[in-house]
């Protein structure tokens, strides 16, 4: 990779993107021992999404000639109160990736790295849609939160995620 500033940016968005992976399945776990299977497959299906993530960027370092480093990676929470809680907390996490991956892009700009900018578009475009999913399944849940039905038919929802 022809600059040493870039390549230890997106190892360091590697982590973040596998820490990512960490977090949502840490959530799949949780929702599921909650009772709440179709919550905590759509969880498991987002920490699958994430680790594709961290994958395009390893893919981008290897191809640009990099060194992918991988390194530990911090522990995750363990527990949520409720569906509510954890789609807040996926809210907030993504709002922080979102400033992640803009930073990025402005590291791009200044280094007048064309390839990494397409990469980090393709990746403005997926923090959009994350924060807009989060969002509205968290607007869902503040209606539906005290009624055991209409949460019901949520976890059955978001269980046929593809
Ligand atoms: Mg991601």
């Amino acid at each position: 990779m022809s600059n040493v500033k870039m390549e230890t940016a997106l190892n360091k968005q590697v982590n973040a993107e596998l820490w990512s992976a960490y977090l949502y399945l840490s959530m799949s776990y949780d929702m599921s021992n909650k009772g709440f299977n179709g919550i905590a497959s759509w969880f498991a299906k987002q920490a699958k999404e994430e680790f594709e993530h961290a994958t395009k960027f390893m893919k981008f370092i290897e191809d640009t000639d990099g060194k992918v480093k991988l390194s530990p990676i911090e522990e995750v929470r363990q527990e949520w109160n409720s569906p509510k809680d954890a789609f807040e907390d996926t809210l907030l996490h993504e709002k922080k990736v979102t400033s992640l991956i803009h930073g990025l892009m402005d590291l791009a700009i200044e280094l007048k790295d064309y390839a990494a900018q397409n990469l980090l578009s393709w990746f403005v475009d997926e923090q959009v849609e994350e924060e807009n999913t989060a969002r509205g399944y968290l607007a869902a849940l503040e209606k539906i939160e005290k009624d055991p039905a209409a949460l019901y038919l949520f976890d059955k929802k978001l269980g046929k995620r593809d």
